[in-house]
């Protein structure tokens, strides 16, 4: 790794969505030494590669934390043809003349270790001989010939003891400048680290059990001497951990304090009647919780911001028409947004199908809504005589104007940015007190559920509620792994057989990221042969991206109605389609989509009264696609997925969004502590909220220094 990890952080200028905020630096106010900037005695390229690492100044050097830690090698083991770090002391050191012109004056040592002692040399630096005198301690990085002969290619004074299984750190480093190098300049500046402030409380570092700051720095550079360098670490990822809670909640807390929502606290009535009558089945315990949970938020004066993570299928849209007739029956406005129109045009469906029997007017907007009609619809919604609307972005768009709009839906709210959520926000109506604006309630939908440890520090700053269970008289998915002409014939005359019983399929062709347009093509092409060989006695219907919104409408109307049997589709159907009666999915490439990916699409079958069958086409070794065959439970995927990922980075050494954001703190490896820091954070901010107190000054100046001033002031637009 070239450069130093640098953590993700606000861009200043714009409120922080949820997902934004990422492991924080911690930025102190520097006392004099760690001021100082490093020594630039160090020749030119050793500076640049300083410079590459970001390392200027003495604090930042000793913020500069070893990778890993390493036994120094002793002098006993050495390999020919090796480069290692030895931990060595001086016995003799003399300057060879030079006795040709030309030739390059040498320093000759004789050095040794509790293992043995070597002879080394070093060329052009005569004045070594009066640095280092007998008995000096030496780290060297040197490298051997075949011959064994020993050249040392860095050297640098240490205090560390020269001992049996003496740990050295091992420092992320640079062309230029290696990790002894780097080492010994930190020890050249260690006593500057006492200097290192300490942003924690004396109690709760006490509480915690936690070594302050400077011991945990002296630990993680000095394993061996200083002490417990895993401690160290844990010490500096709490202060990360803490930070970003810090940050989550109080925007959270500030937003509630500045923004006023309209009070839906009233009893249930339409919601009433229609959960105990007008619903064609009974809710699941996660369901039941979840309306507990949207009620309580909806009764207070503050909006909800309240995240739905729901499993493929558990429910979530009857969650969401629940928030909704809440605001209708009290007189106030409803609105879903969906990422894409067919998802907006499905929700629409579904909405109405399960909608109460009483009449509660409701209209779909999406791009491809007629300007007649559109105009019909804004004139409704902001009159009021529209009780409720779905659609696309199309719904922030600055002439969309709401009478009363008191409950806004977001589904698969990660597709949407900070700016697109702000305007939704914005689209609260007037206080009738008097006051600033409302801000409407809202409910974040996913269905992409991501291990704990990630959603609180990713979604943090909202209330979470969890759908995991699924309906009962769920029928199983079978999912099987597929490759081979031989599967593939087998897997046709499967789907046919479905069909015949009058079920009906989907065929996923493969991913193409590079273009949508060759996506499409692939598809239609497969649709044709499908259409002309496999299943020809079958209906077979195509969608993709790039068909015109009236086709795709026509083929999900088509293939919603059972008028089509087989939908051959791009990944456009991944999310939301709900086909109770399909039952077999067919994916080609399995492998160029992610285990998320799959596991949505996957989500489209099984939805009904008969058992499902999942093929995915790819490697049978496929460690993805073996855990899609061997698990159902989203939850689980996610962390497999998390695993395998954090895997492929340690072998592919690319950082991921999401797993890494944080320079030392490793999740989901350090659960229990960000569990730590989450409640000491609340705690906090619930003592001082603002932490004006004296003893958080430190902490305050941390988390302004990490995520900006402007970020915790805009949380409330
Ligand atoms: P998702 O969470 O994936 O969006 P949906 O809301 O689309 O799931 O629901 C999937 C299907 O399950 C729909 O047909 C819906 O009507 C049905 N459903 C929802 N809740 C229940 C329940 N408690 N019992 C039976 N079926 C349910
Ligand atoms: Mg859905």
């Amino acid at each position: 790794m070239a450069a130093p990890s640098m953590p993700l952080q606000f861009a200043s200028a714009e409120p922080a969505g949820a997902a934004e905020i990422a492991g924080a630096p911690v930025h102190l106010p520097r006392p004099s030494r760690l001021e100082r900037p490093l020594p630039g005695d160090l020749g030119p390229r050793a500076a640049r590669a300083l410079d590459t690492l970001g390392l200027h100044t003495v604090g930042d050097l000793l913020e500069h934390l070893p990778r890993a830690r390493g036994e120094a090698r002793t002098i006993a083991t050495l390999q020919r043809g090796e480069t290692a770090t030895l931990l060595v002391e001086v016995r003799t050191i003399t300057s060879k003349p030079v006795r040709r012109r030309g030739m390059k004056p040498r320093v000759e040592a004789t050095v040794a270790d509790h293992t043995g002692s070597t002879r080394v040399s070093f060329f052009n630096q005569p004045w070594l001989v009066q640095r280092y005198p007998p008995a000096t301690r030496l780290l060297l990085t040197v490298r051997t010939d075949p011959q064994g002969r020993i050249s040392v290619t860095a050297h640098a004074p240490t205090d560390l003891h020269v001992a049996a299984e003496a740990q050295v750190a091992q420092y992320p480093a640079s062309e230029g400048i290696d990790s002894t190098r780097i080492l010994a300049l930190v020890q050249e500046h260690r006593d500057a680290i006492a200097d290192t402030l300490e942003p924690l409380p004396a109690a709760i570092r006490a509480q915690e059990r936690l070594p302050d700051r400077p011991a945990a720095l002296s630990a993680l550079h000095f394993p061996g001497s200083e002490g417990d360098p895993e401690g160290g670490r844990r010490r500096l990822a709490f202060d990360e951990l803490l930070l970003t809670q810090l940050a989550l909640l109080r925007r959270r807390a500030r937003r509630e304090r500045a923004a006023k929502a309209p009070p839906l606290d009233a009893q249930r009535t339409l919601t009433e009647r229609w959960l105990t009558t007008g619903l064609p089945f009974a809710l699941t315990d996660d369901q039941a919780n979840a309306l507990a949970d949207i009620d309580q938020d909806l009764a207070r004066r503050h909006p909800m911001q309240r995240l739905l993570m729901g499993e493929v299928g558990s429910g979530k849209t009857v969650i969401a028409l629940f928030a909704l007739l809440r605001a209708v029956e009290q007189g106030w406005q409803g609105a879903l947004m969906a990422p894409t129109e067919t998802l907006a045009e499905q929700h629409f469906a579904t909405i109405q199908a399960l909608m109460p029997g009483e009449a509660v007017p409701a209209a779909l907007l999406t791009g491809s809504t007629t300007a007649a009609r559109r105009a019909d619809v804004l004139g409704k919604l902001a009159s009021g005589e529209l009780s409720l609307v779905v659609g696309t972005h199309a719904l922030i768009e600055p002439d969309v104007r709401f009478a009363r709009l008191g409950v806004a839906v977001v589904d698969e709210q990660h597709r949407f940015g900070v700016r697109q959520r702000a305007a939704l926000d914005a689209k609260g109506p007037a206080d009738p007190g008097g006051g600033d604006r409302l801000t409407p309630h809202v409910l974040h939908m996913t269905a992409t559920p991501i291990p704990r440890t990630l959603a609180l520090v990713q979604y943090g700053d909202l209330e979470q509620t969890v759908l995991k269970q699924l309906p009962r008289g769920r029928q199983p998915i079978e999912t099987y792994v597929a490759s081979g002409e031989r599967e593939r014939t087998r897997a046709y005359e499967r789907i046919r057989e479905e069909l015949r019983a009058g079920r009906q399929a989907f065929v996923v062709c493969p991913l193409v990221e590079e273009s949508e347009a060759l996506q499409a093509k692939a598809a239609r092409a497969e649709f044709e042969r499908l259409r002309d060989s496999e299943f020809k006695d079958f209906r077979v219907v195509l969608m993709h991206g790039q068909l015109r919104p009236r086709e795709k409408q026509e083929a999900m109307a088509a293939f919603a109605a059972g008028g089509a049997d087989v939908l051959v589709a791009t990944s456009v159907i991944e999310v939301g389609i709900d086909v109770p009666n399909a039952t077999v999915m067919l994916v080609e490439d399995a492998e160029r989509y992610g285990i998320s990916q799959l596991h949505q699409l996957r989500g489209r079958i099984g939805r009904g009264r008969h058992p499902s069958l999942c093929l995915l086409f790819g490697a049978k070794d496929s460690a993805r696609l073996k855990a899609l065959a061997a698990h159902r439970d989203g939850f689980e995927l996610a962390q497999i997925d998390l695993r395998l990922r954090k895997e492929g980075e340690l072998i592919g050494g690319v950082r991921q969004h999401g797993l890494q954001q944080f320079r030392i703190a490793q999740l989901p490896d350090d659960e229990l502590l960000l569990d730590r820091a989450r409640r000491r954070a609340e705690a906090i901010l619930h003592a001082d909220p603002e932490l004006e107190r004296p003893e958080h000054a430190l902490l305050a100046h941390a988390l302004d220094a990490a995520y900006g001033p402007a970020a915790t002031a805009a949380v409330a637009a």
